[in-house]
């Protein structure tokens, strides 16, 4: 594969990592090696955050319509590595090559939505206020990315962090180092100004250091609720932190009696088996009404029946592998506990040999014994649906209400009125009108509540976690207003 190890880029510069081996495999081809690197050692880590600190104040200094300008050139610069860039996610994750071109091309219009979204956080005052309320750019920020959207979601953080005024230290997933070299290529090639992009390589270590040194003002994670957890703690002594934490999902779709059949089978099995289930918006549950269920468990069958994973080399390839050894070893682990619950398998999963392949599955629940609420309490990560059936929306709700994850969900209905008392009720940052819980929007607010995240949405409102708000208040030179109390000490001091 293309691609020397070039180490960290800390304060402008390509530098050999002193850490760790880092390596990936491609999980379509046997699990072949890939690349091969070293990841950062803590030094350097902390050599990134020194570097991203330096470069804050002149950074901020800038007028945001300065910061922007250094993107002008992001279009040509993705134009030239954007093959590259998808064959990296290809080989190294298993994208399928539409997605993967997909992502590649989303990066430019991400940095002109983050420049609106910075632009619509004006500095305002309430009526009568004794000043106004400013946004200020956070300073140093870490970001730290999955392996799903290797590229991506370090982009959706990085563009508005820089156009906002912090500067970043940027560590990709383990699993994708080479997608995240390339990236971080195009950012070098940007010419922005020394130790304003940071970027060192490695696994959880690494992540680790970045995550919990305090010399960071800001954190944006993305990755799972487990990972999230540690980095909570691991903040603990920094109040200061804006720790932003994006994580898992275990999204339902609430397929009601009225809904369109083939509408709803359709959007379940995008859902489903896009990137290999390994959205963090995936379809992952289904709570079907008794009057359709019968229909909907049949049609799923035979379409899910359908889907095979193919080479993700291919133009017309529905589904890849799942992302490497290690997560196909904890999906099917995360089945096989299902035998031992009362999950009943409408589709039984297989996993054929050659790589990280698994074919679609669907379980329906008999009886929602402790076994299946384990079942439906983790995130699975893989092409994989839960179905119960339930007797209205009330039930509906209630089942929905069972999972501790909360980012996206769908209701299938004709009924308009529906879906807004859901909208009003479910715990969810993403809600879906008779379409999936996948293919959420970046011109919208994109974030989860419970395990999925902690209120600071990003899409169109990632502005938000990358600056914090001041209050400023003047009066004119010389003019102030006495205190009847301090007043005369202050003069008789003065005229002494
Ligand atoms: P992960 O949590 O295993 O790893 C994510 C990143 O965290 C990696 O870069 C990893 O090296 C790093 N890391 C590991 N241990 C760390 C630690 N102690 N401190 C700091 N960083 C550490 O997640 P993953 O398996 O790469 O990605 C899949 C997960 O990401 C799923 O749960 C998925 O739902 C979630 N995800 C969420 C969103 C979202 O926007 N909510 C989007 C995509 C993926």
């Amino acid at each position: 594969m293309e691609g020397n190890d070039l180490g960290c880029f800390l304060n402008g510069s390509w530098t050999p990592g002193e850490g760790v081996l880092n390596v990936s495999h491609d999980p379509a081809r046997g699990h072949a090696l890939v690349w091969s690197g070293t990841g950062a050692s803590s030094a350097q880590v902390d050599a990134a955050v020194m570097s991203a600190r330096g470069a804050f104040e002149g950074w901020a200094d800038r007028t945001p319509e300065e910061r922007a300008q250094y993107f002008d050139g992001l279009q040509d610069l993705l134009d030239k590595h954007a093959d590259r860039l998808a064959d990296a996610m290809i080989s190294e994750m298993g994208k399928p090559l539409r997605e993967a071109r997909a992502e590649a091309g989303s990066l430019a219009a991400k940095v002109r939505v983050s420049a609106i979204a910075r632009e619509a956080l004006p500095d305002f005052a309430l009526p009568n206020a004794p000043g106004e309320s400013r946004w200020r750019p956070l300073g140093p920020m870490g970001v730290i990315g999955p392996y799903n959207y290797p590229v991506h979601l370090l982009h959706t953080h990085v563009a508005p962090a820089l156009l906002a005024g912090n500067t970043v230290v940027v560590k990709p997933s383990e699993v994708t180092p080479l997608t995240g070299q390339i990236y971080g290529e195009i950012m070098a090639e940007l010419g922005l100004p020394d130790g304003v992009f940071n970027l060192v390589q490695g696994g959880g270590e690494v992540g680790a250091a970045l995550a919990g040194h305090p010399g960071c003002a800001g954190l944006a994670f993305t990755g799972s609720w487990a990972t999230g957890r540690r980095i909570l703690e691991a903040n603990l002594d920094h109040p200061h932190k804006l720790v932003a934490l994006e994580m898992g999902g275990r999204n339902v779709a609430v397929v009601l009696d009225d809904a369109d059949l083939h509408q709803a089978v359709h959007e379940l099995v995008v859902g489903c088996c896009l990137t290999t289930g390994q959205r963090c918006t995936a379809t992952s549950r289904v709570v079907v009404q008794a009057g359709i269920a019968p229909r909907l468990m049949a049609a799923l069958v035979r379409a899910l029946g359908q889907v095979r994973p193919g080479d993700p080399r291919e133009d017309d390839t529905l589904m890849g592998p799942l992302a490497s050894e290690a997560a196909q070893t904890r999906y099917i682990e995360a089945l096989d506990r299902l035998a031992t619950t009362s999950a009943v398998p409408l589709l039984a999963p297989s996993t054929p040999p050659g790589g990280a392949w698994v074919t679609p599955s669907l379980h329906q629940c008999t009886s929602p014994d402790a076994g299946w609420r384990a079942y439906i309490e983790h995130e699975f990560f893989g092409p994989d649906l839960a179905l119960e059936v339930v007797a209205d929306a009330e039930e509906a709700l209630e089942r929905v209400r069972w999972s501790p994850y909360g980012l996206s969900m769908s209701v299938f209905t004709a009924n308009e009125a529906i879906f807004e008392w859901f909208v009003a009720r479910a715990p969810a940052g993403i809600f879906n009108w008779n379409r999936s819980t996948n293919n959420a929007s970046g011109l919208l607010p994109f974030g989860g509540v419970g395990r999925s995240g902690n209120f600071r949405p990003a899409g169109s409102t990632g502005a938000l976690y990358c600056a914090h708000s001041i209050a400023v208040l003047r009066k004119a030179h010389g003019v102030f207003d006495a205190d009847p109390r301090f007043g005369p000490i202050v003069h008789a001091a003065i005229e002494e």
